[in-house]
């Protein structure tokens, strides 16, 4: 999976370039691109997510998947 995430060239979530940069999506395992990670923090569910990974971490579980990513945006559903 790891290898993967370094050799995509494409956002999981919107598919674009992942020139610009790549991060791990906070909801789950997907290689984001820049944009999407920025749109993931205005996510109703950003704190949770983020708060529930570092919750994993302190129990010794560095292989948390996430809480999930339901696609959702702090402006309403598309
Ligand atoms: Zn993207």
């Amino acid at each position: 999976m790891q290898d993967e995430f370094f050799t995509k060239k494409r956002c999981d979530r919107c598919g674009g370039s992942l020139d610009g940069g790549r991060m791990m999506s906070r909801f789950n395992t997907d290689c984001i691109c820049i944009r999407c990670a920025e749109a993931e923090k205005s996510h109703p569910r950003y704190r949770e997510a983020v708060e529930a990974e570092l919750a994993e971490i302190r129990r010794g579980n560095y292989n948390f998947k996430g809480i999930g990513y339901d696609g959702g945006k702090a402006d309403g559903k598309h």
